[in-house]
């Protein structure tokens, strides 16, 4: 019917008198149509400039009435696009017109105020031009002349309302007393003009959003009073007629609670408790049910901020940096910087921030190499770490001759400490200099030769002798597992009991409990491909811990197998996170069951265990457990400890569990997480070892949990600021077998222990005459941990020059991992890499002949071996210090990337770089890649893109991968460049080192949304797998490769068309799929269907006859009032009455509300 240009306003309806005069059109009265159509925007002009000038009555309602038949069809772009030429503008004059006159003409004025209500509410800047026209304080005062009007009330409401988007008007209505007029319109509970009283509670809420306002409503006492008349609406609406104004007081309550002295207020009326009965009212009848919600979130976040109960907010681990205090001071914790402004904050519609600010467009930082970040001088030290360019492969011609010469050949140079120990790499305390740079020509610029010396006294706070004690003491496993070992070999006799772990220490009781580890392999030897337990053992004997650990995990040490079938996401139980939102509530109102004992401590070795609570135990490697806290009988609240150094960062956890009941469901809760979602939301559950299950022959680690939930808490940080926020991971656990140990993790746990064991074990794997396999140093870590560098390639077929040559002129792949510590999934992926490199496949065959492997397992050794989820030793995060890391803080990055500078000075820029990492919050595996082209086009950048030459050769991995794996989707990845990532590995080897291909590989700790693995959560057997699919995707890459892409190989790629079928390439996976139940964290109250101001303007609009029966009603009703003409007077004709003192009991009211209408003068019945 009517259609809008840009430029022209075309109407094709069936207004006759259009023709004539704007002057005759607009006289005419009833339904205008139109016959001709108004050429180009001046119809709408016209229309919008005979409104604002029109004196008369008749042309006015003419125009009104066109402009609401033509808003009211199609799509909101009609009313924006009347916005945009003026029409907020002119409704707004044309309303401070009619309604200044002595008398206004309602008949006008009303239709009026329908429309400016309808056009405001999308107009962003209406405040603003409402103030500018004159139009607030005015709308103000028609609302106090009509307070016994219920229908003009509400179009006042409606455009107050409407009015409030903006904080400046909000404010400026509080300043004039709009707050407390709209207040005391509210009434105590009635049947008639819900309407009108929606409206007030409407446009009250609207005028919280501002900081002034709340603490307005706050010193009046109106948190009281809104409470107060909750609790009558609520009691007394029996037929559910009014829930709609019980929705929308809880909504001004949610506006009220964004301050923390709202929230209080709350919470000292008694809010709690009242939400928390009038909650439970609801959930028995089904239609009050909209009301569940925004009541359990109100409750959220009205309990009081607890800090967690620790001593400091630092992490219990300290270590002594180089160079730095020993003191670290008690760092401030940042303010979340995602988290919503739940703090005092005005509720202002922020600037809608385009997605893209991020993105990197300027032209020279994506395309100039920037300078290195060292001189020339420093990266010969790293020609070491290529031994296959130097090594002369004489044994090639030896292996003929005898067999046994391939144990000293050069591919299985089995002493690993010799290689550890390797002269320049071994940070030589008596010499040290403190530096943590390679180059003798930095020797001598730090103090730090005492520093390093004292640091080591702390770290291990033990010399030589207890050195060895530490060692053997890594023989032995938790305390816990020792009861378990007595079990299994039915001795109840010679072996200690549980907890007298010091005295076992001594020689007799730890040479016996060594047999009896080694009788149990013997007995229950768990057979684990490429993990032998004494292998294990060793390796830790030389991992170095801040605390100086002195027990392995079982799991880590037995090894794991991923259990034989699929683990699917199971379904979330409708409502779980609001029936645990209640039982935290109900810690606060009902405290009879409440035990809150502290059960374990990190820092208190000396606290004694209840004995029928569970036990629990952290000091392992990658173990993180700081404290637990017997809630209930059967509920622990679990504190993570932070990373060590810092005060932050905790979402990794993993720890022991033992004295169970079988049977029963334990409630934990992980109450200091960090991250403002999680997949434990969208079918991720926790993973859990049983020490007998896995001496049964099942040694798994399982997905395990129910009602897994993941929300917003009222915990707060223990000394740092209130505003703090934290997370509650909850989940329940039937244990099945009595006198079980049992270990649970965010994740499978991957130790460095365990990289270094599984490095050893594949260098005896491989065969010496075809694999070119080396381990080396690349650096040690603060901590003097180990920073393992991995060759592979293939051994030459002959010493001939030929074959040399080839050799020598292999492009490089350098692969990384686990910088941060919490993402085991890294190492799992990684696992599956190392394996398929060593492996005797043909792809991986052609593989190790096309390519040198260069592969950095393990990044960040101290981090993960102190079960740290984010950072390094140093408090950063270590994928933030590429650009210009620090070569005694950040040593491991320091050398990588000197490393690829010296790949780079000798012409060989590696061909792929892929820095593996997990991602919480997604599903599936993906890449993200760099590109300039498509950062500057998502940017929106001017930038003519057209000249621009960019290879696109960087799409091809991840194009193959989706087609040969599985787990990964292509619609995931992206490629663009952003400023806050500008110094991660990804980023900085792609700009400063040219690698074109240069991937972050992010794999989900929960699973797949797509292909074969849909809705089934990830186990160590799909990130193997995707680390061997990743492998053959580098088939693809490169020129001279394409060769390799012959039938035979592919043949070997397991190129299933099933997983082709499965693939969707079409649908954009949003990052978190539609969940069953609304994950709600947000201060906003969740909006009610179907009660938009539209309709309600709409039904106030029809209304249109009743407007003098409601006056005529009204003022009968008034001369019925009992409560007397008197005080009627003096509240001003007052429709509405002032509330009742919160005493008044509700029987009281009750009654006052029975039969005769009521009361002092509020909307009544
Ligand atoms: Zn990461």
């Amino acid at each position: 019917m009517f259609s809008y240009g840009q430029n022209n306003f075309t109407w094709n309806g069936t207004l006759r008198e259009l023709e004539g005069s704007c002057g005759a059109f607009c006289t005419e009265r009833g339904r205008p149509r139109m016959s001709a159509p108004l050429s180009s925007s001046s119809g709408l002009e016209v229309l919008l400039s005979t409104l604002q000038n029109a004196g008369d009555v008749e042309s006015t309602l003419n125009i009104l009435s066109v402009l609401d038949e033509l808003l009211s069809a199609g799509t909101d772009r009609r009313i924006h696009y009347m916005i945009k030429k003026g029409g907020s503008d002119a409704l707004l004059s044309a309303l401070v017109n009619t309604g200044r006159s002595y008398s206004p003409n309602y008949s006008v004025l009303l239709p009026l105020l329908h429309l400016l209500a309808k056009v405001g509410h999308r107009d962003r800047r209406i405040g603003m031009k409402a103030e500018e026209a004159g139009a607030v304080q005015l709308t103000l005062s028609l609302l106090r002349q009509n307070i016994a009007n219920p229908r003009r009330a509400a179009a006042c409401l409606w455009v107050l309302q409407v009015f409030s988007s903006s904080v400046c008007t909000a404010n400026l209505i509080g300043e004039n007393h709009g707050l407390d007029v709209i207040y005391h319109l509210i009434p105590q509970y009635t049947t008639k003009h819900l309407h009108t009283i929606r409206a007030a509670i409407t446009a009250f809420a609207a005028l919280l959003c501002t900081k002034a306002n709340v603490s307005c409503a706050v010193e009046k006492g109106y948190v009281s009073g809104l409470l107060q008349l909750y609790e009558d609406w609520f009691s007394n609406d029996s037929q559910h007629e009014a829930t709609t104004v019980c929705h929308s007081l809880l909504c001004c309550l949610h506006k009220v609670t964004s301050s923390t002295a709202g929230r209080q207020a709350v919470f000292a009326q008694g809010g709690l408790r009242l939400l928390y009965h009038t909650t439970q009212t609801c959930l028995l009848t089904k239609g009050r049910e909209c009301l569940v919600e925004p009541s359990v979130q109100l409750m959220r976040k009205c309990l009081p901020k607890t800090p967690l109960p620790l001593t400091s907010d630092q992490s219990a681990y300290t270590f002594p940096l180089p160079g730095r205090s020993h003191d670290i001071p008690e760092m401030v914790m940042a303010a979340d910087e995602s988290s919503e402004d739940e703090e005092d904050e005005d509720n202002q519609e922020a600037e809608s921030r385009e997605y893209d600010d991020d993105l990197e467009t300027d032209l020279n930082k994506l395309r100039r190499r920037p300078e290195p970040d060292r001189p020339k001088e420093l990266l010969n030290q790293y020609s070491r770490l290529f031994p296959e360019l130097s090594h002369d492969f004489q044994e090639l011609d030896l292996s003929s001759a005898s067999e046994d010469t391939s144990s000293s050949s050069s591919s299985s140079s089995s002493d690993e400490d010799a290689e550890f120990s390797s002269p320049s790499f071994r940070r030589n305390r008596k010499r040290s200099t403190g530096s943590r740079d390679l180059s003798p020509s930095s020797s001598g610029s730090h103090s730090g030769t005492e520093m390093s010396s004292e640091r080591h006294a702390s770290v291990s706070s033990q010399s030589g002798a207890d050195n060895f004690r530490r060692h053997r003491n890594f023989l032995s496993t938790s305390p816990s597992f020792r009861s378990l070992v007595k079990e299994a070999r039915q001795e109840t006799s010679s072996v200690p009991s549980v907890g007298a772990q010091d005295a076992e220490e001594e020689g007799a009781a730890e040479s016996q409990h060594r047999t009896m580890i080694d009788r149990l392999l013997e007995r229950h030897g768990a057979c684990i491909p490429h993990h032998d337990p004494r292998m294990y053992r060793a390796a830790a004997a030389k991992t170095r811990s801040i605390p100086g650990f002195s027990i392995l995990a079982f799991p880590d040490f037995w090894g794991h197998l991923p259990p034989p079938g699929h683990e699917p996401m199971p379904p979330r139980r409708p409502n779980v996170q609001r029936l645990k939102v209640f039982e935290d509530v109900r810690r606060f109102l009902n405290t009879d069951d409440i035990i809150n004992k502290v059960v374990f401590d990190l820092e208190d070795n000396s606290l004694q265990c209840p004995c029928d609570a569970l036990r629990f135990y952290s000091k392992f490697e990658c173990g993180n457990l700081r404290k637990a806290v017997q809630v209930r009988r059967f509920e622990y609240d679990l504190i993570l400890n932070a990373d060590a150094n810092c005060s932050q960062h905790t979402q990794w956890f993993y720890f022991e569990v033992s004295n169970m009941e079988p049977d029963v469901p334990y409630r934990f809760n992980v109450i200091n997480c960090e991250k403002t979602n999680s997949q434990f939301n969208y079918g991720m559950q926790p993973v859990l070892y049983s020490v007998r299950e896995a001496l049964e022959g099942r040694p798994h680690w399982i997905r395990t949990g129910s009602d897994v939930c993941y929300f917003r808490n009222h915990f707060c940080a223990a000394r740092g600021p209130k505003a703090s926020t934290f997370y509650t991971l909850t989940f329940s656990i039937t244990f099945k077998h009595q006198e079980d140990v049992c270990y649970l993790a965010y994740h499978y746990p991957y130790t460095h222990t365990a990289l270094k064991a599984h490095l050893k074990e594949l260098q005896k794997l491989v065969d010496p005459s075809t694999v070119f396999f080396r381990q080396q140093v690349l650096c040690e870590t603060l901590a003097e941990n180990c920073c393992p560098l991995v060759t592979i390639t293939a051994c030459p077929a002959s010493r001939s020059w030929r074959d040399m040559h080839q050799l020598r002129n292999r492009p490089c792949i350098v692969l990384t991992a686990r910088v941060h510590p919490g993402e085991s999934n890294a190492s799992w992926v990684m696992k599956g890499t190392l394996e398929f490199l060593c492996s005797s496949d043909p792809v991986a065959q052609s593989l190790r002949e096309a390519f040198i492997f260069k592969i950095i397992p393990m990044l960040n050794p101290d981090g993960v071996i102190n079960g740290m989820s984010r950072c390094d030793l140093n408090g950063e995060d270590l994928n933030r210090q590429w650009c210009k890391p620090d070569p005694s803080l950040s040593p491991t990055i320091y050398h990588t990337k000197g490393f690829l500078y010296y790949l780079n000075s000798i012409g060989r820029t590696p061909l792929v770089f892929c820095d593996y990492h997990g991602h919480s919050r997604k599903k599936n595996v993906f890449l993200y890649g760099c590109s300039m082209k498509e950062t500057l086009w998502q940017s929106g950048s001017a930038v003519d893109t057209v000249g621009l030459k960019e290879d696109p050769g960087y799409r091809t991995i991840p194009k193959t991968l989706d087609r040969i794996a599985p787990a990964f989707s292509f619609n995931s990845c992206n490629y663009l460049v952003e400023k806050s990532r500008s110094a991660t590995a990804r980023v900085v080897v792609w700009r400063e080192m040219g690698v074109l291909r240069s991937y972050t590989m992010e794999s989900t700790y929960n699973g797949c949304d797509q292909g074969i693995y849909k809705g089934l959560q990830t186990g160590t057997r799909e990130l193997q797998e995707m680390g061997v699919k990743f492998c053959q995707s580098l088939l693809y890459v490169g020129k001279d490769l394409r060769t390799l892409y012959n039938k035979t190989l592919i043949h070997h790629i397991d190129l299933d068309h099933n997983i082709l079928d499965h693939k969707s390439h079409n649908c954009f996976e949003d990052d978190e799929p539609p969940c069953v139940e609304e994950i709600e964290y947000s201060a906003d109250c969740p909006p009610l269907k179907g009660t938009d101001l539209d309709s309600d303007v709409n039904s106030n609009m029809a209304d249109t006859e009743g407007e003098e029966e409601d006056e005529e009603d009204l003022r009968g009703s008034k001369h019925r009032d009992s409560i007397g003409q008197s005080q009627l007077s003096n509240m001003k004709s007052c429709l509405f009455t002032p509330h009742r003192t919160r005493q008044a009991s509700i029987s009281e009211r009750r009654n006052s509300c029975n039969g005769v209408s009521i009361s002092n003068g509020q909307i009544i019945s």
